[in-house]
């Protein structure tokens, strides 16, 4: 994160919001090594529109992960010419 120090408290509010959305999948794949998953939990613990976007993507991959599952069963049952 270059030049953050120059920003406003609240440019540098939005930067750390993009950067922390930016890597939201990878943490909840568990992809990130420890200290920027550490920088992701301390953001999310003061900023709410962010852990509210952690949960409903969580949510979404849940989702995604249902939708997985069915889609194997019927890809099984439709092999075939
Ligand atoms: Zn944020």
């Amino acid at each position: 994160m270059r030049g953050l120090a120059k920003l406003n408290p609240m440019a540098r509010h939005r930067a750390q919001c993009a950067h922390v959305r930016a890597q939201m999948s990878d943490y909840l794949d568990a992809d990130l090594d420890e200290r920027c998953a550490r920088a992701i939990e301390r953001h999310l613990r003061w900023c709410p529109s962010c852990r509210h976007l952690l949960q409903s993507l969580r949510r979404t991959i849940e989702g995604l992960n249902a939708l997985g599952t069915i889609g194997r069963r019927g890809d099984a049952r439709t092999t075939g010419p």
